[in-house]
């Protein structure tokens, strides 16, 4: 037997989540079982423990979107016990059973292998969130970043953060949207050269171009403020559009496409095929300095989750929630 944080639906449609001690032929199909030992909290998670279930279609159901551990057993040549493996994405935690559990049975396809220079923990302090901006950044760069500064966009949160991070070691200006101003010595620590009131982007304006100001774009945002990002963006620039935190309604004209040849590239991190998985994960380990990945660290248990799913919905939480599923 293990632990698992199990939610589950009543008669009325009511959902609840409780840590249960669940067995290993509970477990979904799967070529590998992994024993888990960190896990995250992501916007996702947050709507599978939710009332609304998010992408949740079968209960009872364990959320947790990603997870790191050690490969137990494996029916596949590419892993054997002991292995050091991360997964994020491929419908984990929402049509298949995640990572707020001791263990895990997943596809070998959907894993990637740990690689040097990152453990478990610092894997998951880097999470679906992380692995998402570092997917950014690679976009970005495909399409080339311009001169100006680099804006950052729900920067204190876990996309932003890490975000941030990377871009500032790659050496770039990082602008940090931020709509809580006393995150700003923290958006600092992590590379920020210059902090922006969200309010200063968030609100609408009928003008669909502005000054030329950014030279690349991470947008966790959506609604509002990628509508007003795309008029601000310098000739031939990228928005790397990767959540709808703020809404996901897109008021805006064509303008800033025709005029100044901005590229919106949509970054996807739930598909992503094997080779670019592994080159992100090995950019990770290269590009993100650690010490800053410790300072974005909320430590959490299984039983804490309920409560940080709300807050994440919120907007309240600060960096990355790691869950160490064994404590
Ligand atoms: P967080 O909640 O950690 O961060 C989101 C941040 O957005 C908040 O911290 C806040 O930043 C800002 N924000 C929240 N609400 C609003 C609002 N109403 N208006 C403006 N800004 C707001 O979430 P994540 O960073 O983990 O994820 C961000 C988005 O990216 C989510 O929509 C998530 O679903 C999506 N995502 C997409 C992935 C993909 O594959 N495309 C993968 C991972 C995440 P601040 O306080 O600094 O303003």
């Amino acid at each position: 037997m293990f632990n698992a944080l199990v939610v589950e639906k009543d008669a009325e449609g009511t959902t609840s989540a409780s840590v249960q001690a669940i067995d290993l032929d509970q477990l979904p199909e799967g070529d590998v079982t992994v024993a888990v030992t960190y896990s995250t909290l992501n916007y996702k998670d947050g709507l599978c423990l939710g009332p609304g279930g998010g992408l949740v279609r079968q209960y009872p159901h364990v959320p947790g979107i990603d997870f790191a551990g050690n490969v137990e057993a494996s029916d596949d040549p590419r892993y054997k016990p002991g292995d050091k493996v991360v997964l994020t994405g491929w419908r984990v935690g929402e049509s298949h059973w995640g990572g707020y559990a001791q263990k895990a049975r997943v596809k070998a396809d959907w894993l990637v292998p740990l690689p040097d220079g990152i453990d478990p923990r610092q894997a998951m302090a880097v999470g679906t969130a992380g692995f998402t901006a570092m997917l950014a950044v690679m976009a970005l760069e495909d399409h080339g970043i311009k001169d100006g500064p680099v804006l950052v966009t729900g920067a204190a949160g876990g996309v932003g953060s890490v975000a941030t991070a990377i871009l500032s070691k790659l050496g770039y200006q990082v602008a940090a949207v931020t709509g809580r101003p006393e995150t700003a010595d923290y958006l600092t620590s992590l590379g920020a050269t210059q902090i922006v009131p969200r309010d200063e982007i968030n609100t609408p304006t009928k003008r669909p171009l502005e000054s030329e100001t950014w030279g690349g774009c991470i947008d966790a945002v959506g609604g509002a403020m990628l509508s007003r990002v795309l008029g601000q963006m310098q000739y031939g620039a990228s928005v790397a559009a990767v959540g709808l935190a703020g809404g996901a309604a897109l008021n805006a004209t064509v303008v800033p496409f025709l005029l100044r040849g901005v590229n919106l590239l949509g970054i996807d991190s739930v598909m992503q095929p094997y080779a670019r998985r592994l080159q992100a994960w090995e950019r990770i380990a290269s590009d993100l300095p650690m010490e800053k990945l410790e300072s974005m660290i909320q430590p959490a248990t299984l039983s804490d989750l309920p409560k940080l799913g709300a807050d994440i919905l919120q907007g309240s939480v600060k960096g990355r929630v790691v869950v160490d599923v064994n404590s």
